[in-house]
């Protein structure tokens, strides 16, 4: 009898995958929405980190902040804690990526679950990036993510965009809590609060999260990542 071979129905692990959290410009342009101050200091570098994937092939994943009105974040009275003014609203042009990261052929995920049918070949064929809309500060509560990362299993997670200290925290703590080697670009980040950032990034280098500069990303191979840990 034939035996079962796994190997051919299950594609081979990534060795790494990029995720863009929230480069839109309503948080980083400083006339947008909800303009997070001094990150436009950061585009050059996510322009840097994006041409690097696209030559090397590396899967591009993106979460995406999208709002409508009656949404739990959004307040004419916010507290810029859990609350906040609208911003990211749905189909407004800050709701848009930034130039930097802006791909030709996003395949983008609503909140609610889709069942994916296809291999990832697929999607890599027919898409060059994979992006999640959230109406929250957590890229996890898109349950399409989470099944992506079974489809791909990256072995290592590079993750730049904004801001550190809400959406970009949520999501390097979901990707540990799910066991996934992660490096943090300390110079491809932006947070509200500048004290909470150097506190994270001392919590994530104890955590065993790789603290890493643009530069230093864009001379590695992909398949050299995995030695990082
Ligand atoms: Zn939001």
């Amino acid at each position: 009898m034939q035996k079962h071979d796994d190997s051919v129905i299950n594609v081979p692990s990534l060795p790494v995958a990029f995720l863009d959290v929230d480069t839109q410009k309503d948080f980083i342009r400083s006339d947008g929405c909800l303009s997070i101050k001094g990150a436009g200091n950061i585009v050059t570098n996510l322009g840097k980190l994006c041409a690097y994937a696209l030559e090397n092939r590396v899967a591009w994943f993106a979460s995406m902040d999208s709002h409508v009105p009656g949404d739990t974040e959004i307040s004419e009275a916010p507290d810029y804690d859990t609350t906040f003014p609208p911003h990211c609203m749905n189909l407004s042009e800050g709701e848009e990526r930034i130039p930097e990261t802006f791909r030709q052929h996003p395949l983008i995920f609503d909140i609610e679950f889709q069942y994916l049918d296809k291999p990832w070949s697929y999607f890599e064929e027919n898409y060059d990036s994979i992006v999640f809309k959230k109406n929250n500060f957590d890229v996890f509560s898109n349950k399409n993510f989470d099944q992506f990362l079974t489809l791909v299993r990256p072995k290592v997670f590079v993750v730049f965009g904004v801001a550190t200290d809400f959406c970009v925290r949520r999501a390097v703590e979901g990707l540990c809590s799910r066991k996934f080697k992660t490096v943090v670009v300390k110079d491809a980040v932006f947070a509200i609060n500048q004290e909470t950032e150097r506190k994270l990034f001392d919590e994530w280098e104890r955590q065993g999260i790789k603290l890493m500069a643009t530069e230093e990303v864009i001379d590695m191979e992909p398949r050299e990542f995995e030695k990082l840990f």
